[in-house]
C-alpha cells in the first residue's frame, strides 16, 4: 500500500519519500483515511509504530486544504501531550511532515518563558502542540482563543485522561467548540479510561493496530531478581556484561536518579538525567545530548517514559519497576522502534512483586527470569504466574504438638516435598 492511495496530497507524499518512509504502518493505513474523512478516532497501537504521522499527516492536509484563515491569537488544531519533551518531539515531527505546506505551527509547554509563546500566537496558529498546564495559562492570559479549533488530538490519551491531568483536560475541553474532530491515540488503554474516552467521541472509528497494552514483539524482555540494596551494583555489572552502546534507564524517584548519575559519573561512565526537578532547558539538553550519542546513559523518572523517540536505542533498563503497569509498556517502547529490535531489562526485588504481577497481567505475558550469578537475592522474589498472580509460598509448617491429629501431622511431609522439588 502507498501513502498516495490513502488520499494524501502530492506535497506530503513527496515529503514522506524524502524521509524514506516506504509504506504506511498498520496504524497509519487505518487512521489516515479516517482522519481525512473528518471522523473521530480512537486508536491503540504499539509504541514506536508511527502514531504521530497517523494524526499529523491527515490533520496537516485538512488544515492546508480547507482554505480557512486563522485569526489573531486563534488556533485551528490542538495536539495535547503529557510531557514537555514529547511536546518538542511531536512538534518537530509536525514541522517535518508539514514541510512546504503554508501552515503556522508552534509548541507551548511550561518551565520556559511564556512571552515568546504569546508573541507567536499573535498572528494565529494553524496547529499547536502543547502540554495542558501551559495551554491553560495562555488561555487565562487571553493569549489564545479556541473558537476556531476544529480538531483536538490527545496523544498518549490514557495518560491525558487519568487523574493527574483530568482537571486540566476537563477545563480545556469546556473551552473548545463542541463541534470538532477528536482523535485519541495511545499504546495503552485501560477499560475505565476507554469508557471515559468514548464519552468524548462522536461515532468514532476504533482502531486496534496491534493487541492493546502489549509491547512490540521485537523487544526482548526479561527480569533479573535481586536484593534491593544491590541494584546499583547489579546495574553496573549488567552494563559491562551487555556492553549496550546506549541505554535509557528508569528509576522510581528524582533522588534515585541523581544518586545513580553520581555513581555512574564516579565510575567514568557518561550519563545525564531527566526528572521533574530539573529546569526545562537542562531536561531538553540532556535529551539532545543522549540523542546525539554524547552520553551513553540517560537516567530518568517516568517523565521520559512516553513517546520519546530515540533512533535505534538498543536497551531500556528498569532499575525500579514503575508503580503503574502501563508505564512499563511505554518505558519498554522507547526501544524496538520503527521495526528495530531492542532489549528491556528490569531489576526486580521482593518488594516489587505486586508491580511485577500487575505488569505481567496487563501485558499477558510471563517475563523470563534470568538470575545473574553472584547476585541471587537473599529475599526471594515470589513466583508469579502467566495471569499475573503471585504464587503464594506455602507457609512454614508449625511443629506438630504431641498428640496432634494425623491431618496436621501430614502437613510437613507435603512441605518437604515442595521444598525438595525446588
Ligand atoms: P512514532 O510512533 O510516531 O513516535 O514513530 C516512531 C518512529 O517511526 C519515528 O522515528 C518515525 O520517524 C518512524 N516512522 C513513522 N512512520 C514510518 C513509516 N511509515 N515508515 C518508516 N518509518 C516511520
Amino acid at each position: 500500500m502507498s501513502f498516495a492511495s490513502l488520499g494524501l496530497i502530492d506535497q506530503i507524499v513527496r515529503t514522506l519519500a524524502s524521509l524514506d518512509y516506504q509504506s504506511p504502518t498498520p496504524v497509519q493505513s487505518q487512521a489516515i483515511p479516517a482522519v481525512l474523512a473528518g471522523r473521530d478516532v480512537m486508536a491503540a497501537a504499539q509504541t514506536g509504530t508511527g502514531k504521530t504521522a497517523s494524526f499529523a499527516l491527515p490533520l496537516l492536509q485538512r488544515l492546508s486544504m480547507d482554505g480557512m484563515q486563522v485569526n489573531s491569537n486563534a488556533v485551528r488544531a490542538l495536539v495535547l501531550v503529557p510531557t514537555r519533551e514529547l511536546a518538542e518531539q511531536v512538534h518537530q515531527s509536525v514541522r517535518t511532515y508539514g514541510e512546504g505546506l503554508p501552515l503556522r505551527t508552534m509548541v507551548a509547554y511550561g518551565g520556559v518563558s511564556i512571552n515568546p509563546q504569546m508573541m507567536r500566537l499573535r498572528k494565529g496558529v494553524d496547529l499547536m502542540v502543547a502540554t495542558p498546564g501551559r495551554l491553560l495559562d495562555l488561555a487565562r492570559q487571553n493569549a489564545v482563543r479556541f473558537n476556531q479549533v476544529q480538531a483536538l488530538v490527545l496523544d498518549e490519551a490514557d495518560r491525558m485522561l487519568d487523574l493527574g491531568f483530568a482537571r486540566d483536560i476537563d477545563q480545556l475541553i469546556g473551552l473548545l467548540p463542541k463541534r470538532r474532530q477528536t482523535l485519541l491515540f495511545s499504546a495503552t488503554f485501560s477499560e475505565p479510561i476507554r469508557a471515559l474516552a468514548t464519552t468524548m467521541l462522536r461515532d468514532p472509528v476504533s482502531i486496534e493496530a496491534s493487541p492493546r497494552n502489549t509491547t512490540a514483539k521485537a523487544i526482548r524482555q526479561w527480569i533479573v531478581p535481586v536484593d534491593k540494596k544491590r541494584k546499583p551494583e547489579l546495574f553496573l555489572h549488567l552494563l559491562k556484561r551487555h556492553a549496550w552502546p546506549q541505554a535509557l534507564v528508569f528509576v522510581k524517584t528524582r533522588k534515585g536518579v541523581d544518586q545513580l548519575v553520581e555513581l555512574l559519573e564516579a565510575k567514568g561512565i557518561a550519563a545525564d538525567s531527566i526528572h521533574g526537578d530539573k529546569p526545562q532547558p537542562a531536561r531538553l539538553r540532556a535529551l539532545e545530548r543522549f540523542k546525539a550519542g554524547e552520553v551513553r546513559l540517560l537516567v530518568a523518572t517516568d517523565v521520559a517514559a512516553r513517546g520519546i523517540d530515540i533512533d535505534e536505542l538498543p536497551a531500556v533498563v528498569n532499575v525500579d519497576l514503575p508503580i503503574v503497569a502501563e508505564d512499563y509498556v511505554h518505558r519498554s517502547g522507547r526501544t524496538g522502534r520503527a521495526g528495530a529490535s531492542g532489549e528491556a531489562v528490569s531489576l526486580v526485588c521482593a518488594d516489587e512483586v505486586q508491580q511485577l504481577a500487575a505488569i505481567e497481567q496487563l501485558t499477558r505475558q510471563s517475563l523470563e527470569r534470568r538470575e545473574e550469578p553472584g547476585f541471587q537475592p537473599d529475599h526471594r522474589v515470589p513466583e508469579t504466574n502467566a495471569s499475573g498472580q503471585i504464587v503464594k509460598k506455602p507457609k512454614k509448617p508449625k511443629k506438630p504438638k504431641h498428640g496432634a491429629s494425623s491431618a496436621k501431622g501430614d502437613a510437613p511431609v507435603v512441605q518437604e516435598d515442595v521444598r525438595f522439588r525446588r
